[in-house]
């Protein structure tokens, strides 16, 4: 019997053991919660904390930057209006250098922290690829109008700027849910190494990419293409070093595909069954020899809110990343001593979930260029996201192509309503970055990253007219909103 109540005890420590206390610290209210620290989050918590607003960066990461550092994609597109679609460019044989460029669809955060990067020679553009400088040639592999900086750099770089202005971060931290009382969320729980954790806010931003505080709270939201429920293709993306950039210039400067679809298929006519796709999307880096894989490494059929799927996507993807070194080195031009520099550590995820907003931005409005009285931010991109039941390139889980092109955005230029950032029903809860509310095609633009600085710029600068006012987000007094925004460099006026 004695026995058995020890037995009894030691089971009851144990499972107070295993079963983690709900809530167990209480942090001090912050008057802004940014979650997530990508692209979207970095423009908010700056905007906010820069107007005197006590503000709070909770990342899952061990640095800010979301998929610029963490998912190894230095390559921020969007800055220019009207970014010329890339096949025009090969099809007229116009030198990247001769595109003439239109106006800026960004500016503000976004440009500092660009200037500031540049300033540090770790950072070219808008509007020129690493290695270009020396081989210009390597701007057919698709420059666009990319600000390439060295990923290290850019990490450090950002997050001083977000500790100058006054924010503060709290890296390793998942946010797992938020307390909602009728439309209100009145914070949000975390976990890190310290445990669960609620913290209070008088605002919070979901810049998770994912919508994760939005669904959490129980606001509406949808996962991809809203009739058919699916996602464009996501990824791990590699970088491959020690490449003979004078060699692969020289093949492109030949007129040879910058795709590499002739060379790839001679391979794997060669070699039967290997894991090769039947096309390449590389882009240089600013270090010399050193190339980001791109297309090649996104796959079909994976969720970026499933826990499983991301594992297996990411396991599928660096095994890919292997045959990848294989190819490069027996077949691409300049490849010979190849090496993996290294796969992402987080995944790059192109559209998940999105809300329902006060205001859906739609592909109609794009393409019939829809005025709205409270333009926050614009975008430069075109549409560009592919369905896996688009035009198949590869079939399976590498079918879809990008859309380049082929529907025109009219003025060049999408204009985001402010609405499209607020979830239907929320009174102190904001989005920004690719899970605002845009349907469809219309996501495309919308989610290129300096276009996620904006309406991350936008967040946060509304966060203070909305607290000032002591009104809900709805509320907000979207002139004064767009006025602030344009003092502060930011460009809202399409
Ligand atoms: C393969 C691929 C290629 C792309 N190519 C380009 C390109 O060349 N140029 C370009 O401009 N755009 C490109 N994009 C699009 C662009 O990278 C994203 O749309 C953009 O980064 C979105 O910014 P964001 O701030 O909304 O989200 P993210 O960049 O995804 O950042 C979200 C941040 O939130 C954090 N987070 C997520 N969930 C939580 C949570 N629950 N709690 C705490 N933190 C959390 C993440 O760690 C991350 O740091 C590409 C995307 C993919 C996937």
């Amino acid at each position: 019997m004695k026995r058995h109540g020890m037995l009894m005890a030691a089971f009851a420590a144990c499972v107070v053991w295993a079963v983690p206390a709900a809530e167990k610290k209480i942090l001090p209210e912050y008057d802004v919660v940014v979650c997530g620290g990508g692209p979207a989050g970095i423009g908010a918590s700056i905007a906010a904390a820069r107007q005197g607003l006590k503000t709070l960066v909770i990342e899952l990461n061990g640095c800010v930057g979301g998929t610029s550092t963490s998912g190894a994609l230095p390559f921020w597109l969007g800055a220019y209006r009207d970014s010329i679609p890339y096949k025009r460019m090969l099809a007229e044989n116009i030198p990247y250098s001769k595109l003439k460029r239109e106006k800026r669809a960004v500016g503000g955060i976004f440009d500092e922290l660009m200037d500031k990067i540049r300033a540090e020679g770790d950072g070219v553009g808008p509007g020129v690829m690493g290695q270009t400088a020396k081989y210009p040639g390597l701007d057919r592999l698709g420059c666009h109008d990319e600000f390439t900086f060295d990923i290290e750099t850019g990490k450090r770089v950002m997050e001083q700027e977000m500790l100058a202005a006054g924010v503060h971060i709290r890296y390793y931290a998942r946010v797992i849910g938020a307390r909602r009382v009728g439309d209100r969320v009145e914070g949000v729980t975390f976990v890190d190494k310290s445990g669960i954790q609620f913290v209070p806010a008088k605002v919070v931003i979901d810049c998770t990419g994912d919508a994760d505080v939005v669904a959490a709270a129980g606001f509406a939201t949808y996962k991809g293409d809203r009739k058919t429920g699916q996602m464009t293709g996501a990824g791990i993306v590699a970088h491959m070093e020690n490449i003979d950039s004078a060699e692969l210039e020289k093949y492109l400067n030949e007129g040879n595909d910058p795709r590499f679809r002739p060379i790839i298929a001679k391979a794997l006519k060669e070699n039967p069954g290997a894991d090769w796709p039947e096309r390449l999307i590389i882009f240089p880096m600013v270090q010399e020899g050193v190339f980001m894989v791109n297309g090649g490494q996104s796959f079909y059929g994976y969720d970026g809110t499933d826990g499983e799927s991301m594992t297996q996507l990411t396991i599928r993807a660096r095994k890919r990343a292997e045959a990848l070194v294989d190819l490069f080195r027996r077949y691409l031009p300049g490849g010979k001593n190849c090496r993996l520099r290294l796969t992402a550590p987080y995944p790059g995820v192109r559209e998940t979930r999105r809300i329902e907003a006060e205001r859906q931005l739609t592909e109609d409005d794009l393409l019939e260029g829809t005025e709205f009285p409270d333009v926050i931010a614009l975008a430069g991109r075109h549409f560009d996201l592919a369905r896996p039941t688009d035009k198949k390139v590869g079939g399976g889980e590498q079918a879809g192509v990008q859309t380049f092109g082929e529907k025109k955005v009219k003025r060049g230029v999408t204009a985001i309503p402010y609405r499209a950032l607020l979830p239907k029903g929320a009174d102190n809860l904001i989005v920004a970055g690719r899970c605002i509310g845009a349907d469809g095609q219309a996501m495309g633009p919308c989610r290129i990253m300096s276009t996620c600085f904006a309406t991350g710029q936008a967040a946060g600068t509304a966060a203070k007219l909305k607290i000032a006012a002591g009104c809900g987000f709805r509320d907000v007094d979207t002139d004064a909103l767009r006025s602030a925004l344009r003092k502060a460099g930011a460009i809202v006026d399409p």
